[in-house]
């Protein structure tokens, strides 16, 4: 989708600090980190939400591919928190999937 900024990160057309990339993901860190590590994974294809997904295996490799990346900022043993918000009361604000990774601080619960 052309208008979507999360397709333009993927594709190169906006600028991003990118962390992991493949075939189907890109990680990328957010713009407005709410943590010391605050990355978020992406599938390359738009998918607006959790809700528009119809591939098991997309989830599944996208959760796998979060890991890796709270692996490689060194938050495997200490924890990290992998999030999917979803539409308006979830707090999605950018309406392609996308898994924030954040870590590098206790993270309280229950969520805001
Ligand atoms: P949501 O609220 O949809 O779960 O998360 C969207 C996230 O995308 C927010 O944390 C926001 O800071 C981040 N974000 C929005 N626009 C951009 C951008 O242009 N670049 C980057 N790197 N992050 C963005
Ligand atoms: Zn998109």
């Amino acid at each position: 989708m052309s208008d979507c900024i999360f397709c333009q990160i993927a594709d190169g057309g906006i600028p991003a600090t990118l962390v992991r990339e493949s075939d189907r993901f890109v990680a990328f860190r957010d713009l407005h980190p709410q943590a010391p590590t605050h990355v978020l994974v992406i599938p390359r294809t738009h998918v607006a939400s959790l809700n528009d997904v119809s591939e098991p295996d997309l989830v599944g490799e996208l959760l796998l591919f979060a890991r890796d990346v709270a692996g490689a900022e060194g938050l495997a043993d200490r924890g990290y928190r992998v999030v999917l918000n979803t539409n308006a009361e979830g707090g999605q604000t950018v309406f392609h999937l996308h898994a924030h990774v954040v870590g590098g601080r206790p993270m309280g619960w229950p969520p805001g």
